[in-house]
């Protein structure tokens, strides 16, 4: 069989790797409009604060490391222009030539592409998006050779906070602006409290429920906000959110849902039976409320690659949502979500129940312990868990994927009660801060 993939990064590499392991003989093709395959999206930010040092590392897999490894046709600094479903082949666009290809499958792994609203001034030098290897030596030159002192973020989100993070870090002035009431949207706004305060702790000047307006100026860049403030910058990073790449998908006629991503069936099918798409281009359903949602994340991208490997081979498998399990790093603070916060409950028409804890990241009477803070929604009926959100020191990262496995598995507070976790006084407390949410909210 000869299965072309659109997109070389999280999603396109997942599905032709696994299609390697699986199908010896297939012939695979892989397209990416840019110049590297498989980089390290994630790791972006933290190259541009110089904790990553060297550039390399982001490269996690070359061409040629993957030609020879698995075998695939990849062809970079190709991008698919159009997908011509009757004749099962796509148009490439390569060094100015175009050919066509053809297929028997196709996996879409577009990605999604960051928003730039039209904001007057918004396309003038100095004003920067991250995405891709190519964003990133654009804003590593400008700040090795210009030495900007002074940068504004616009959206809190996480490529936001992470980015307001790694500016300070390399000595940046930095404002992080946005437009909501709270920044990172995945956390109700009381949790959120907390990473504000900790930005603030460090440095970083927070600017919210206000919307930038205008960009202007000749050499400095002034940001008109909508209260009427200003802020005078050296550079802007617009870190406004993500859309789904959807212009091929569309133009070929495959079904888009109603969030603006990519329509698939629970085998990641698109409305074509020949094509199927993953990543962050596509809608999938929300685990908990069960409304489709736009989650673009990295673990839901890889795993979908391979599902989609797994059934072009023959497979049946399925890919029933996303809890849309997520972590961050703030400063000395981590904060993470996974399942429903009040707002999705709430517009879901959900009933919910809350509760707070606030325990020991570890035992008190051994040095470094921190407060936890955990918020858990919860079912008012049997207790079922609808959401977590932690915030904290250390052991966040546990926690939550403690309590992302209880939700996937619809698992009950009075279930964390009993839940039996590693206990030693470096390491936690003989009852677990999961435990104690357990026993808060039972
Ligand atoms: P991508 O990885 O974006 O790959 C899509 C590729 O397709 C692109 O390289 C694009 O050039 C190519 N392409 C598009 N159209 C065409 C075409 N027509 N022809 C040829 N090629 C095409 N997620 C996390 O879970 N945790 C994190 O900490 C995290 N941090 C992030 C930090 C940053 C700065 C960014 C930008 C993203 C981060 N993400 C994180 C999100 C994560 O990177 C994405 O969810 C994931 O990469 C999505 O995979 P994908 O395959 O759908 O798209």
């Amino acid at each position: 069989k000869k299965v072309l993939i659109v997109g070389g990064v999280a999603g396109g590499a997942s599905a032709a790797a696994r299609l390697r392991r699986l199908d010896e003989d297939a012939e695979i093709i892989l397209f990416e409009r840019g110049e590297y395959i498989s980089f390290a999206n994630c790791g972006l930010p933290y190259y541009l604060g110089g904790v990553i040092k060297e550039r390399e590392n982001l490269l996690v897999q070359t061409v040629q490391g993957m030609q020879e490894r698995f075998n695939v046709d990849i062809r970079i600094k190709s991008e698919v222009t159009k997908i011509l479903r009757e004749t099962k082949e796509v148009e490439v666009l390569s060094q100015g030539k175009t050919y066509r290809e053809s297929y028997d499958y196709l996996v879409l792994s577009p990605g999604a592409d960051p928003i730039l609203p039209p904001i007057p001034g918004i396309q003038r030098e100095g004003i920067y998006t991250l995405r891709n290897m190519a964003d990133v030596d654009r804003i590593k030159s400008l700040l090795e050779e210009k030495k900007p002192k002074r940068a504004a973020v616009v959206g809190g989100g996480y490529v936001g906070i992470e980015m307001a993070e790694n500016l300070k870090h390399a000595g940046l002035d930095v404002v992080l602006i946005e437009a909501a009431e709270q920044v990172m949207g995945p956390l109700d706004v009381e949790m959120a409290r907390i990473v504000e305060k900790e930005l603030m702790d460090n440095g970083i000047r927070l600017v919210l429920q206000d919307a930038v307006q205008r960009f202007q100026g000749e050499r400095e860049i002034e940001i008109i906000l909508g209260s009427g403030k200003q802020e005078q910058v050296d550079m802007v990073i617009m870190a406004a959110g993500v859309r789904p790449e959807t212009k091929l998908a569309k133009e070929a006629g495959l079904e888009i849902g109603e969030r603006g991503g990519i329509r698939v069936d629970e085998h990641l099918r698109t409305s074509d039976p020949a094509i199927y798409a993953v990543g962050d281009a596509i809608e999938v359903k929300d685990r908990i409320s069960g409304e489709y949602a736009i989650i673009p994340l990295a673990g839901p991208a890889n795993k979908q690659g391979r599902i989609v490997a797994n059934n072009i081979c023959g497979g049946t498998d399925q890919y029933l949502g996303s809890l849309g399990t997520s972590i961050i790093k703030v400063f000395h603070v981590t904060a993470a979500a996974a399942g429903n916060n009040e707002k999705i409950l709430r517009r879901a028409g959900i009933p919910y129940l809350k509760s707070f804890t606030h325990s020991g990241s570890h035992a008190g009477y051994y040095p470094g312990a921190f407060i936890l803070t955990i918020k858990l929604l919860f079912s008012p009926e049997d207790g079922k868990i609808l959401g977590a959100q932690i915030v904290g020191r250390e052991g966040v990262d546990k926690r939550i994927d403690v309590l992302a496995t209880a939700i996937k598995h619809g698992l009950t507070v009075y279930d964390l009660e009993e839940l039996e976790l590693a206990y030693a006084p470096p390491y936690s407390s003989a009852k677990d801060p999961v435990n104690m949410a357990g026993f808060t909210a039972a």
